[in-house]
């Protein structure tokens, strides 16, 4: 899927028995809201908004520039996919309001996302999400670092997931690695870079002479993928970096 392509705002849908037709609305701090007839079939709302994209972003625009510039359509990005670059996977979120309740995330299927949210809790609904996150980085990250360590010859006593500001991994004397949650969203040679990382510090806990050679006998482009790394923060999808 090309992430350029027009994403499908947050909306609303508000049903009315005075309705005769469709009508869409932005106003700051409601977001964009649909309001249909009382038989109107819902299905049909995400083409309705697609078709007036051009409209949808010259309102938007248009609020922005006032001076408040709240506006819960875009204040809290939330993502209509989240790619997890680490894990080779993409999925697709489909967010369902409900008025006052506590964010609740169901997987569809082994690709699809729904949320019920209140929209107007943006900041609640990323932080959901980031929770789900961090348990599928629970899922694959131990896994693969299992597989590097055997591959690599290198022992450690355990691993742990843990979501530190700063530190992408880390290595505590006894070989307890502990790796960030977020690694999931960088490119997969930059998570077998920590990983590996991690493991020659089972071996030399500093950065010797002795840890980088170790470290580029198992990875020849360690010191490259180090200066990517470095840079990598950047990647991280703005929801997640906000919270
Ligand atoms: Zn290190």
């Amino acid at each position: 899927m090309d992430d350029r392509q027009f994403e499908l705002p947050l909306y609303t849908t508000r049903r009315s028995g005075r309705a005769k037709r469709v009508t869409l609305r932005i106003a700051p701090g409601t977001g964009l809201e649909v309001v249909v007839p009382e038989r109107f079939d819902e299905r049909r709302i995400p083409d309705l908004i697609s078709e007036h994209h051009n409209w949808i972003d010259r309102r938007t625009r248009q609020l922005r520039r006032k001076a408040d510039g709240a506006m819960a359509l875009d204040r809290t990005p939330l993502p209509r996919t989240i790619h997890l670059a680490g894990c080779r996977e993409r999925w697709s979120v489909d967010y369902r309001h409900a008025a006052g309740a506590s964010p609740r995330l169901t997987q569809v299927g082994d690709r699809d996302l729904r949320v019920r949210v209140d929209l107007h809790a943006q900041q609640r609904t990323a932080a959901c999400l980031d929770r789900w996150c961090r348990k599928r980085a629970a899922l694959t990250l131990p896994p693969r670092l299992r597989q590097l360590g055997e591959q690599c010859k290198l022992r450690y006593a355990a691993s742990e997931i843990r979501g530190q500001k700063r530190l992408w991994g880390s290595c505590a004397p006894g070989g307890r690695i502990r790796l960030n949650y977020k690694l999931i969203f960088l490119p997969p040679e930059l998570v077998d870079y920590v990983l590996v990382h991690e493991l020659c510090h089972t071996m030399h806990l500093d950065h010797s002479r002795k840890f980088w050679d170790l470290l580029q006998s198992h990875l020849p482009d360690a010191l490259q993928l180090d200066r990517a790394l470095s840079d990598a923060w950047r990647l991280l999808p703005a929801w997640v970096e906000r919270l």
